[in-house]
Parts: C-alpha cells; sequence; structure tokens
C-alpha cells in the first residue's frame, strides 16, 4: 500500500506515498490503481480511495482533476474538490490531501509548528510555471512559515527522454531540470528541478523518491503507456494532537 509512510518528529503531520498494491483493480491497472480517468471504473476508484483512507487512517481523502496547471485550492473537507487545480492546502484537523502521479513530480508539504500542509503535482508545465513556489505561498498565506517539502517518486533523469528543445525551454526557466538519459540523450529531471525550486522559496527539501519507470511496484506511464495506473502522495494534520 506504501512505499514510504513517516510521521515527521512528534509532529501531529504524517505523510506517504502510495505503491500500486492492496487495491481491487485487476492487471494491467494491479492493483491500488487511483487514476481518475478511466471510464466505467468509478466503483473500482471508489473502493481503491476507500481501502487508502482506511489504511492512512483518515475518513476520507480530498483529491484534485488536476490539469497540468497552477491553481491552488484551500479546502477543509474531504472528497473531490470542484474546481480543477494542482495543488491544495489545508489547516484543517484529519483532511488527508491526496495527489496522483504516475511519472510526475508527487510533493507532500508541511509547517507542522504552524499546522499548514499542501500537496502539489509536478509535471513538466507545473515546474515551468512554479507551481511549487505558488504553493508554498498559498501556504504562507495561511499562516505558514517554516515548510518542509517531501519529494516523492518520479520518472528520474536517466529515464525521462524529451526533445533537445523540450529541455532547452524547461532548463532556461529551472537550470536544475536539464538532464541526460543513461543511454546519452537529451532529458529533464523534474524532481532535481522541483527540490532547487523550494529551496529557493526558503524550504527544505527531503527526497522520498524513487525511479517510477525502473520500479515495478510503482506506477510509469513512460514504461507502461495508456496501461499506467496512478500513485499518490498523502498528508494529514491528525486530529486532537498540539502541532
Ligand atoms: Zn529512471
Amino acid at each position: 500500500m506504501f512505499t514510504c509512510r513517516e510521521r515527521l518528529g512528534s509532529s501531529p503531520v504524517e505523510i506517504a506515498f502510495t505503491d500500486r498494491h492492496g487495491g481491487v483493480s485487476e492487471a494491467p491497472f494491479d492493483s491500488l490503481d487511483l487514476s481518475r480517468s478511466r471510464p466505467g471504473r468509478d466503483d473500482e476508484l471508489a473502493e481503491n480511495l476507500r481501502r487508502l483512507a482506511d489504511a492512512f487512517d483518515v475518513p476520507g481523502l480530498a483529491t484534485m482533476r488536476q490539469v497540468q496547471g497552477i491553481e491552488v485550492r484551500v479546502v477543509d473537507a474531504p472528497g473531490p474538490v470542484a474546481d480543477s487545480c494542482d495543488a491544495l492546502v489545508t489547516t484543517a484537523r484529519g483532511v488527508a490531501l491526496c495527489v496522483r502521479v504516475g511519472d510526475c513530480v508527487p510533493v507532500v508539504l508541511a509547517d507542522a509548528t504552524h499546522g499548514v500542509v499542501g500537496v502539489a503535482h509536478a509535471g513538466r508545465s507545473g515546474v515551468a510555471a512554479g507551481i511549487v513556489g505558488i504553493t508554498v505561498d498559498a501556504m504562507r498565506r495561511r499562516g505558514a512559515s517554516d515548510v518542509e517539502a517531501y519529494v516523492g517518486p518520479y520518472v528520474c533523469g536517466g529515464c525521462y527522454e524529451v526533445p533537445a528543445s523540450l529541455r532547452d525551454q524547461v532548463a532556461d526557466v529551472v537550470p536544475a531540470a536539464y538532464a541526460c538519459t543513461t543511454w546519452g540523450t537529451p532529458s529533464l529531471d523534474l524532481g532535481a528541478a522541483v527540490t532547487a525550486q523550494l529551496e529557493s522559496a526558503g524550504c527544505i527539501a527531503h527526497d522520498r523518491s524513487r525511479c517510477t519507470r525502473e520500479s515495478d511496484d510503482l506506477f510509469s506511464y513512460r514504461r507502461d503507456g495508456d496501461r499506467s495506473g496512478r500513485f499518490a502522495g498523502l498528508v494529514v494534520l491528525r486530529e486532537g494532537e498540539s502541532a
């Protein structure tokens, strides 16, 4: 169910990243596929989300309709967020935030002291448009100051081949994105880019990444194309515990 699950010190914040196990979806989406874009699979998605919420010990998950954009929504209850967006922020206890990915960078953010948490979906467009810094700003407007971030699994710079022009386009904005594949062609390291953006926004970035394409227990669009599911990054401020 989880490739990583951590309580942040003695704080009320808990984070997690899922793997592909523990759900009900059949191959090739076996089994904890959280994607919202497979027609006719609503019941399956609902059951997978229910199992995930159970395992994470929350009543439900706040989920996004992600569009590779820069909109941040502040939420105070679980469930699907009505408008499309690519980041969520909350100060509400017990409300777990969920970001879904299958190669893009899932970023989980927290200021445990001030009780503000967030998630962001950082794909190529989002990185170039600065979604991570925008999310940090939104958290600070809700009272956060010292934000720590956790960069989850994504397709690594050694695997994420792109045309040279596209590499230049992103690296012009975020130089840390510039990379080469293990076979010597142009690529992007979106995790390195996100980490650089987090650090320039004054955050401490923690690396919880693995390469999705190289990890069979994670979904990867680059590896499996339309036969790939989606996994998730999660964060919650636990109820009844002081910050
Ligand atoms: Zn890789």
